[in-house]
């Protein structure tokens, strides 16, 4: 789960993480009243949405009166804003962020996540932090540099000083790049986050160091045990279908091919998308229907599928092996009735009455090919969508 940069901060407020002063308005008049309580003379504007990558294309703004902060905040209230990170359609600005603005010395790249591969909890830092983060992992990956923490001993001081050392930080800095860090790392176990990202970590003129921009996710599997951080959830930003998936325990996530596939459990559904793209074709999503599937479900499932237009056909793969194949014949039939299915349907059904099951969709009039194996019904499904394109 994601949230917006304002929640983060304020997180971060709590963990002892400097932020700017700032607040957040829904209204382009509350943005210019809040202005009042952040700063005298010169402000940010920022659109909050649940995606990084704003500052390049105009979702972050310094304003130097209040007439700008008024443009700034009326242009991008009410509008999507798409980035490198939201895909085409972008995401709807409901909210902006009214930041005090600081005098920039150096920009840095700081942030902690749960690292599979070592089972550690990983700090990534660089010297060259801001904007272009993703170019220096590609073109400098030497400026980029990791620390790992082992969760039984927790973060030791001499980790904070080594990543300070590496940010050629100094005097009471190192100080409060330890802070930082510890705040980082108790809000990460607390919370259950799964990545904390502070890009840019700022070191203003001054000599102040403090979090510009601010990222959390939390693992979705643990949320539900911090009813503070569920109720930060904004489903506005998320996508429609995937929320609408787990209402009906559904696992569903959206792709951008022209085959939509209805298959139960998660490794058959990963093998029916492999595949779809080798006979050619492009998935238009992943859907595991579950074990136990019941005729509503289907329903939901094709519903689903059908909502999203960029589908030609769909492929229904089931193994019958706690379900009985005719039973999910019937529920298939039923579904493409009720929900009027206007797209070829392939259906691949193995398993338990798989006979009988077969016989019944050859025996209905609503047009479905009912496929004798897999291969074949990946074969038909990619040639149909092709032939609907
Ligand atoms: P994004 O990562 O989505 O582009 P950021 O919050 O990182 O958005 O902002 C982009 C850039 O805008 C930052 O790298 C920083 O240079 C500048 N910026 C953001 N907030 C402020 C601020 N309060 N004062 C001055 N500059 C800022
Ligand atoms: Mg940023």
């Amino acid at each position: 789960m994601n949230i917006h940069e304002y929640q983060a901060k304020q997180l971060f407020q709590q963990y002892g993480i400097p932020v700017p002063k700032g607040k957040v308005a829904l209204t382009t008049d509350q943005a210019v009243s809040v202005t009042s309580e952040v700063s005298q003379d010169a402000w940010v504007v920022k659109a909050q949405v649940h995606a990084g990558g704003r500052g390049k294309v105009g979702g972050v703004k310094l304003a130097k009166n209040l007439d700008e902060v008024k443009q700034f905040a009326s242009d991008m209230l009410g509008n999507r804003l798409v980035t490198k990170q939201t895909g085409a359609t972008g995401l709807p600005i409901e909210s902006v962020l009214i930041e005090t603005t600081y005098d920039i010395k150096r920009e840095f790249y700081l942030s902690i996540l749960v690292d599979r591969a070592s089972e550690r909890v990983i700090f990534v830092s660089s010297i060259a932090g801001g904007m272009d983060i993703e170019a220096v992992a590609e073109e400098t990956p030497e400026k980029i540099v990791t620390v790992l923490v082992d969760p039984a001993a927790g973060l030791q001081p001499y980790q904070c000083r080594q990543v300070a050392f590496d940010l050629s930080l100094e005097g009471a800095q190192i100080k409060a790049l330890s802070n930082i860090m510890a705040g980082m790392y108790q809000l990460l176990q607390d919370k259950d986050a799964s990545q904390i990202e502070i890009n840019p970590l700022v070191e203003t003129e001054s000599g102040e160091l403090l979090a510009l921009d601010a990222k959390i996710n939390f693992d979705d599997n643990a949320v539900a045990l911090h009813p503070d951080i569920v109720e930060l959830r904004d489903e506005g930003q998320e996508d429609e279908k995937e929320n609408k998936a787990q209402q009906y325990d559904l696992n569903y996530i959206t792709l951008d091919g022209t085959i939509g596939c209805m298959v139960n459990g998660a490794g058959l559904a990963m093998a029916t998308m492999d595949l779809v793209k080798l006979k050619g074709g492009a998935p238009a999503n992943f859907l595991d229907v579950g074990g136990g599937t019941t005729t509503e479900k289907v329903c939901e499932a094709f519903k689903l599928i059908l909502s999203d237009h960029n589908v030609k056909a769909v492929l229904v793969n089931i193994f019958g092996g706690i379900v009985q194949c005719d039973v999910i014949a019937q529920g298939i039939l039923t579904a493409v009735d009720q929900v009027h299915v206007n797209v070829p349907v392939v259906v691949r059904l193995e398993g338990t009455n798989a006979e009988k099951g077969r016989a019944l969709l050859n025996d209905s009039d609503l047009g479905l090919v009912a496929a004798d194996n897999l291969a074949s019904a990946a074969e038909q499904v990619v040639a149909l969508a092709k032939e609907a394109a």
